[in-house]
Order: C-alpha cells, then structure tokens, then sequence
C-alpha cells in the first residue's frame, strides 16, 4: 500500500474530475467532492503481552455525509497511510450513492501487521480504535463495518467497547428495548450480535444479481433488431450474435476466497457454467463446468484449488488440468470475473482478455489504461462501484434491523437484495442506454455524483 495509496488517491480523484467536467459541475462543488468532511488521524498506545506499550497510528476519514451517516470498513494493515484511507473513504461515499442508500463515506484503518499480534493484543488494539473513535462515530453519523483483516469477532469487541465507552462517558443508560439501537453503530457483527443473515455471502450474491441484469438488458438489445435508440450500443458491443442463455454461458473466476466463492456457487446455482477458479497458489480448468462446493472441500484438504477436478460430490486430481494465474485471466470464457486483487488487468495483458464480459467484483481489478483499451474493444466491463456493493447493500440491512430492534429471515434479507441490487443496475443501464455508450464505469460515476451534489443542496 503506502505509495500505493498516493496512486490510489490521485486516480479516485482523476475519475470524480472528469465526470464533474462532463457534469460541468462549478469548483467548489468539485472541491466538496474531493475533500473529505473530516480526517482523524490518531496514536493508539495498547498495552502488549510482555507488558510493554506500543504506539499505533490509526485513521478514520470521514469523506462525505452529503447522503446519510458516513459508512466504510476499518482495515488493519501495515501498509496502511492516510491517502490509502483517504482513497476508500470517497470510493465508498460514490459507492454508497451508485447502490442508492441513506449512507455517505468513510474509511478507517489501523498500521499494524494483525499477524504478529497475539489474540489478546488484537482486542485491546480494536478497543483502543473504538474507544478513540467513539465520539465521533454513532449510528447517525458514523458506521464502521469489516475490511481487510477484520472481521465479525473484531466488530463484536469494538461495538462492546463503544457502548461501554458511550455510557461511562455520558452516564448514558439505554433501556433494554432499544440497546440494538447502539449496536447500529458497527456492522458486519456476528448473527448473535445483531449481525444480519446473508451478509457472509452478500457481494458475491450481489455480483451474481448483476450479471443476470445485465445479460438480461442484452437480451432485450439482441431481440430489438430495429431498436432505433440502442443501435449504437448493441452494434459497438462485443456481443454480435451471442446467444445469452445461462446454461451455455461460461465464467472464469479469479480469487476463491469470500467473494470468489460465493461468487461462483451462487452462479452455479443459477445455472451458469463455472469452467475455472484461481486462488493464490493456482488455478484449475475444467471445461464441462466445476461445482463450486466440493472445488471448495478440494480447496480445503489440499491448500489450494490447483488441480482440483470436481464433478457432483467427487474430486479426482488426475483429471483436472492445473493452469496458472495469468492463463485463467486469458481463457476464452464469456464472463471473467475477476474477485481477489486490484491491477491484475493492465497494459501487459490487456490485448490477451478476451471474454466479452467483466464484472469487477475486486476493488480496482483493471487499470485504467487497459480500461479504456478494453472498453474501446466492445468489451462490456460492470464497475466496481456497482458490481461489488452487495456487501455494504446488506450492511445497511444490517443497520435497519439493529435500528428496528429485529432480526429478519435470510430470505428476507437476499429479497431486500436483489430490489436493491436491481435498482441500482437500471439506474446506471438506463443512463448508459440514453448516453448511446457502453463504459457503465462513467455512468456509474455520473448518477452518484449527481445524487452526492443533489445532497450538498439539501
Ligand atoms: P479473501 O481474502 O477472502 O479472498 C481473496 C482470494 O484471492 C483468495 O482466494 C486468495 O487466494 C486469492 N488470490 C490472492 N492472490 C491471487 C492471485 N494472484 N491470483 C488468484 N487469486 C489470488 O478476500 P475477499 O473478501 O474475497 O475480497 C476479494 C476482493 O473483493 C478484494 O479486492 C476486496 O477488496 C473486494 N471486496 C470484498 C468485499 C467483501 O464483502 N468481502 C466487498 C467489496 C469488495
């Protein structure tokens, strides 16, 4: 990260630039949306196993709250910086927008290497952040959730020390009835702490829902052959001819961890042909589709999905052909889905994709050069922004239920999904149908940065 972050930074604000110019949107306006509301920056001092206490630097940016109470993850990691926090606190404030929720943006972050801490020192490092960001955080203004290297038990331990931090400090005395109000404050909280069902499974679920959309808006675009206003687009896409049925549509998966995962078995379970999946050790190919579920058992007995040959509930390595990372990028797939690290598409492969489809269910997956090389290739690329926000949808499903003192079933809360999902992609569809274009990326950009400015005014 660290430089990294800078470059992070400079290309948030590159892309809120142009679409403020394309919105012919005055400076100061502009200036509200790159600057963010607020930057904590802070020294945690936690007292370590062997007595000792060690200092950490901490951050909360707090971007924009032109639409509702800020909302972002707190990551833990070495590499974190203030532009890196920075970064992910306006992408969230965008991505909040692009998925229409009451939320604005923020980000947290702590600069600390998780792995060399003890159990222990992990809580008192995440009750430290909690305890030091309690005045400014609450279910109104500020909502942290996981990110990189947190987790549920993390939210647990940091909602805990809030409360307590909020009543010792006020005296505060919350009736039985509405306690989950404060637990309101964090999500991605265990089930039986006030987290929701179907969060774990939430942005892949997402992604799935936005793929079906989409091939579904094509479909329409292939059936009007005398569409006089959607000519441009279908004829500039890479579709041509394409026959959208879902049995014969074939993905390749990058990344099998929460996001790849679910990803592929929620597609699969749709009926879609998953023919790879990678992880960070390699990859594995099998043309007649994979089932996810034993692919994952596979994954789990040997490490990692390399060779993993499954069909139905049997594995047989012998049969699988182990391929490496950049060749499942490259395969002739109709979908890629790219799902575990950012840049992996960029100027020294870009002329090699050749899937039609690329839904980036990663944070930043393509760079921006190879973006505008691809797009002009007619290849249709959903954005982040808009691919990956299933996560933060269920979030604030998460939030609605602590706020209502309930609990709904896992249907419920996959139903409140896909409406909102749903939304969110014909929003952006119907932008880019008018626009005659097909970079979904702008549109996005465009309709969030109308709603954030429409806030400003409010
Ligand atoms: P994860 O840590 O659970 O999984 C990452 C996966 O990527 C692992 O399977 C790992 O082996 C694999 N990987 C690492 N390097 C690789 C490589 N070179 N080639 C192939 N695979 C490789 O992380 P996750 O939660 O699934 O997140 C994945 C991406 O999605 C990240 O960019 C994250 O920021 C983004 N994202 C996640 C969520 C969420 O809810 N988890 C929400 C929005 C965005």
């Amino acid at each position: 990260m660290g430089n990294d972050g800078k470059e992070m930074l400079k290309s948030a604000q590159e892309i809120i630039r142009k679409t403020s110019l394309r919105l012919k949107l005055d400076q100061t306006t502009v200036r509200r949306l790159l600057e963010p509301d607020y930057i904590h920056e802070m020294q945690l001092s936690v007292k370590m196993d062997d007595t000792r206490v060690k200092l950490f630097t901490a951050y909360r940016i707090q971007h924009s709250r032109s639409l509702g109470p800020y909302k972002g993850g707190i990551r833990f990691h070495p590499g974190v910086s203030r532009e890196e926090v920075q970064a992910l606190a306006t992408l969230m404030t965008i991505k909040c927008a692009v998925a229409g929720l009451p939320f604005g943006g923020g980000k947290g972050g702590v600069e600390v290497d998780p792995k060399n801490l003890s159990e222990r020192e992990l809580e008192r490092l995440s009750k430290a952040y909690a305890k030091m960001i309690t005045p400014f955080i609450g279910p109104y203004f500020d909502i942290p959730a996981p990110d990189v290297n947190t987790n549920p038990k993390i939210m647990e331990w940091m909602t805990d020390e809030y409360i307590k931090t909020v009543k010792t400090s006020y005296n505060f005395q919350p009736a039985s009835t509405n306690f989950n109000y404060l637990r309101a404050t964090f999500t991605g909280k265990p089930v039986d702490k006030g987290g929701s069902l179907g969060r774990t499974e939430a942005t892949g679920r997402g992604g799935v829902i936005i793929l079906m959309a989409l091939l579904s808006k094509l479909n329409d675009q292939l059936s009007m052959n005398n569409a006089q206003l959607n000519s441009n687009l279908r004829n500039s896409l890479k579709i041509g001819n394409w026959k959208l049925k879902i049995p014969q549509i074939t993905i390749a998966i990058q990344g099998f961890g929460n996001v790849g995962y679910y990803f592929s078995k929620i597609a699969s379970e749709q009926g879609f042909k998953v023919i790879a999946v990678s992880d960070s050790k390699g990859a594995v190919f099998v043309p007649e589709g994979l089932d996810p579920k034993t692919t994952l058992h596979c994954k789990e007995e040997k490490g990692t999905v390399a060779g993993c040959y499954c069909k139905g509930s049997v594995c047989d390595i012998r049969f699988g052909t182990p391929i490496n990372n950049d060749s499942l990028i490259e395969l002739p797939v109709d979908v890629l889905i790219p799902s575990a690290l950012e840049n992996v598409i960029h100027k020294g492969n870009m002329d090699r994709i050749k899937a039609k489809i690329i839904v980036e269910m990663a944070n930043g997956p393509i760079t921006s050069e190879a973006y505008e090389y691809l797009t002009e290739k007619g290849i249709l690329i959903v954005p982040d922004v808009l691919a990956n926000c299933g996560g933060v949808v269920v979030s604030y499903l998460e939030w609605l239920q602590n706020i209502e003192n309930t609990s709904w079933p896992q249907k419920k809360v996959n139903m409140k999904l896909q409406k909102l999902m749903e939304h969110a992609f014909e929003t952006i569809w119907e932008r880019t149908v008018k626009k005659n274009k097909i970079n979904l990326k702008e549109s996005a950009f465009e309709v969030a940065i109308e709603r954030i400015v429409q806030g400003f005014q409010s």
